[in-house]
């Protein structure tokens, strides 16, 4: 299959073409057809839009928005939104793309989307991160619905802006609409296990790549790139219910290492009462990123943004095992890589489905107005996620392939057959 002639627009960027590049390597292999995947390889619709917020000090700003709807096919499109200074149309597209094919892997009965805002949010008050969250969930409103597009939070955004967000989207409709949004508050519709569900989802994928490998995971030594929802929950998590060892975290401060381990609890306390970052946290030693992605580790897991693990870095990776908490941390050179180095690559479209998994269950949850209980929750994310890795390494197998190039063997036909039986409207 080869690439169609479009898209001369902003997007695709090298971002998207690298997306690109991943799904045409499991086209090939699962010889698609060529008409689904020539529509595929697209978004559906992009919205782009620069709308203004009065500062505090009377001065109006103009922000820039996106709003991308990779596929509908298999249900509405689902996604976050993220506040971030260098976010872009390259960026967003990628991500949506990202989501249809997570969406699939895991069978959410939903298409992918993503949005963002290129705004760097610690440099807003708390009223101006309102005002600038309520218009802008206004000025994509037209695209956004319970059964059309269904936002929730990403790098920068939560549960407080997805109340804006829910709020702002029932003030303009007229209507309290709970499933317009997900990862709301849990007195506003929000779902149990929502915030811890991510990183949740990250160590019980850890745990199969490390049974598949032969390893035992109660042994396994961590180190955590990114610090934020998913990498504190799932250095939590792995440490706390799997007996892993959290040798070394990072963030935007910095990174951390310390041979006999991190007790978690106390560095997500002290994150908290910091300013959001552990710069300054009296244990453990300072090490650079670039240090932090090559220790000699069983498990990494990148959790902060794209492209944290380059050709240059990976030549030096030392772990076992890549935990993708992060989307799109792996450049293309950068697997080839570690893929001959024999490193078993979890990707982000299965390793951190399962935050939109519970989004599913919160979206389910606010149609019925019934609210289920943790211990549910819990089961039933752990039911799909340890479902999923086993299709996704048995297609591994069955293909002699790559990992990621599995799972969107898995994806793609799930979303092929979707487009097949819908028909192309008219
Ligand atoms: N932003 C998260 C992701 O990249 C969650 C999306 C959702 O819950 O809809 O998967």
């Amino acid at each position: 299959m080869r690439l169609s002639e479009l898209g001369r627009l902003e997007a695709p960027g090298p971002l998207y073409k690298m997306a690109q590049h991943q799904f045409l390597r499991a086209a090939k292999l699962m010889d698609l057809d060529p008409n689904i995947g020539n529509f595929l390889l697209w978004p559906q619709k992009s919205l782009i839009v620069h709308f203004p917020v009065v500062m505090d000090d009377g001065r109006v700003e103009i922000f820039e928005g996106y709003r991308v709807q990779h596929n509908t096919a298999r249900g509405p499109a689902k996604g976050g939104i993220r506040y971030h200074p260098e976010t872009n149309l390259d960026e967003v597209s990628s991500l949506a793309f990202w989501m249809t094919w997570k969406c699939a892997v895991v069978n959410l009965p939903y298409g992918g989307g993503k949005g963002g805002v290129r705004v760097d949010p610690k440099k807003l008050s708390e009223k101006e991160l309102e005002k600038l969250s309520r218009r802008f969930f206004s000025e994509i409103q037209m695209m956004v619905g319970p059964t059309k597009d269904i936002p929730a939070p990403d790098v920068n955004t939560n549960a407080k802006i997805m109340a804006w967000f829910m709020d702002t989207y029932s003030m303009n409709s007229g209507n309290t609409t709970l499933g317009v949004v997900t990862g709301k508050p849990l007195d506003l519709g929000g779902s149990e296990g929502r915030p811890e569900a991510t990183g949740r989802g990250v160590s019980i994928v850890a745990s199969e790549a490390c049974k598949a490998k032969g390893m035992d995971i109660s042994k396994a030594t961590v180190a955590v790139q990114g610090f934020g929802n998913v990498g504190s929950y799932a250095a939590k998590i792995l440490h706390e219910e799997y007996g892993a060892k959290i040798v070394a975290v990072s963030d935007v401060s910095g990174g951390l290492y310390s041979e006999e381990g991190f007790d978690v609890n106390d560095l997500i306390r002290y994150r908290d009462e910091n300013g959001g970052v552990i710069k300054g946290y009296p244990k453990g030693k300072s090490i650079s990123n670039e240090e932090l992605l090559t220790l000699d580790v069983d498990i990494l897991v990148p959790a902060a943004l794209e492209n944290a693990i380059t050709g240059e870095i990976a030549k030096d990776v030392r772990a076992k095992i890549i935990v993708e908490g992060a989307n799109g941390p792996t450049t293309e050179e950068a697997e080839k890589i570690l893929i001959e180095k024999d490193v078993l690559i979890v990707p982000d479209i299965l390793a951190n489905a399962g935050g939109v998994t519970v989004s599913y269950f919160e979206w389910v949850q606010d149609l019925q107005s019934f609210f289920w209980d943790i211990d549910d929750i819990r089961k039933k994310l752990h039911r799909i996620m340890t479902k999923s890795f086993g299709e996704v390494y048995a297609t591994k197998e069955k293909y002699n392939t790559d990992m990621r190039t599995a799972a969107y063997i898995v994806a793609i036909s799930r979303v092929a057959e979707a487009v097949k039986k819908r028909g192309y409207f008219p």
